[in-house]
């Protein structure tokens, strides 16, 4: 199976473009979704993350905190590294696992966190999704209504921009208002994978 891994910065448009790969019956595995769903009440690395960090982990109903395990990864490496070697290899399994069971030409990996995870090898090519930062702090702005600190601080955590680009193999510009081209843009390298995966055999 041909992956794609698709990346991209915090509000760039990465679940609009998957949306059209979905919309031209391209499977879209989503490594975001996948590590929501390992830490549901009930699953092993819930408890393994509440053996690592305590029992402050869990919010009243069992669910996991995150803003408190955001919290104390955030300006730690050591206890952000301890939390990644808990989930990385969970997330990596789950991708293979469900990219196995496809059989189409190709699919869509969405990795939003891509090169910050090391998670490069998993995919055969990379489609970066980028518009300019201030675009970037505008639609997340308006999305989450957070305050433009914060997201600029979101944006600083995150690879730059420039090092996206330059290890990207395909890049959609997304920085037009109304989304024009994006559909028309999809479906080119909709095209050139298609082509890419046939030629593989
Ligand atoms: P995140 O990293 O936070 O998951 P994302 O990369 O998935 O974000 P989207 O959620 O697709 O980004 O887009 C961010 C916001 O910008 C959304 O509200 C979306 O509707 C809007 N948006 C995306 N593309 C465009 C566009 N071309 N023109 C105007 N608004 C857009």
């Amino acid at each position: 199976m041909f992956k794609v891994g698709l990346s991209g910065g915090i509000g760039c448009g990465k679940t609009t473009v998957s949306k059209l790969f979905t919309e031209l019956n391209v499977p879209v595995v989503d490594a975001d979704d996948i590590a929501h769903k390992l830490v549901k009440p009930g699953q092993p690395a819930l408890l393994d993350i509440a053996k690592a960090f305590g029992n402050k982990v869990f919010n009243p109903d069992g669910s996991l905190s995150r803003q408190y395990l955001r919290e104390i990864v955030f300006s730690d490496l050591q206890q952000k590294q301890k939390l990644e070697a808990i989930l990385h290899p969970l997330v990596f399994a789950s991708i293979q696992e469900k990219v196995n069971k496809l059989a189409t030409p190709y699919c869509i990996v969405s990795i939003p966190l891509l090169f910050e995870t090391h998670m490069s090898h998993l995919v055969d090519r990379i489609l970066v999704i980028d518009c300019p930062v201030k675009i970037q702090i505008e639609r997340v702005k308006r999305r989450d209504g957070l305050a433009d600190a914060r997201i600029q601080s979101i944006i600083n955590s995150q690879v730059s921009r420039e090092f996206r680009m330059a290890h990207a193999d395909d890049v959609i510009d997304n920085s037009n208002t109304d989304g024009s081209g994006l559909a028309e843009n999809v479906k080119k390298l909709h095209n050139l994978y298609l082509s890419i995966s046939a030629s593989l055999g």
